[in-house]
């Protein structure tokens, strides 16, 4: 017999995942050059494959075919997942978030330093 479902168990992951891919758009470059466009969209692509409750991953591939991902900007990436989470609220009866208030929401605590891109086979160690 098949496990469970478990709401507070999939709302916590909705909840930290959110929090995730909000903070990494308002980190995005505000000028990204061409393999940082092609990374952020494989990603959405790939997370919505991956992710792990089965009907929220059908809901998310859905709504990527519908709503691809914006990244010419971060204002664009940003306000682009604002309106995708807010597709999944009205569909989900919770209310609409307002997008203007995205940066005050989402501070990762990193400060200014820009998002470093480490070349492959030059982490030591691991
Ligand atoms: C891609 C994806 C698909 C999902 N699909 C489903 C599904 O099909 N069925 C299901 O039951 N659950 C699904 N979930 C989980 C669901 O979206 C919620 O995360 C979960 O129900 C918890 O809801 P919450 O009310 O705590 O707020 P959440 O929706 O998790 O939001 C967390 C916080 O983010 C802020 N927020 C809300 N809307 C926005 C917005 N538009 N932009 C920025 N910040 C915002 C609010 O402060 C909110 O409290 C999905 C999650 C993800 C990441």
């Amino acid at each position: 017999m098949g496990k469970l479902g478990n709401a507070t168990a999939k709302a916590e992951l909705g909840r930290a995942t959110w929090k995730l891919l909000h903070t990494m758009t308002l980190r995005f470059p505000e000028h990204p050059n061409d393999d940082e466009r092609d990374a952020l969209k494989s990603f959405f692509h790939l997370a919505s494959r991956l992710y792990p409750c089965g009907e929220c991953a059908a809901e998310f591939q859905l709504l990527l075919k519908k709503f691809p991902p914006q990244t010419s900007s971060r204002r664009a990436a940003s306000l682009w997942l604002c309106a995708l989470h807010n597709q999944v609220n009205e569909r989900l009866g919770k209310p609409e978030f307002d997008c203007a208030h995205l940066e005050e929401k989402y501070d990762c605590g990193c400060g200014d330093e820009s998002i470093v891109v480490v070349e492959p086979g030059t982490i030591k160690g691991g």
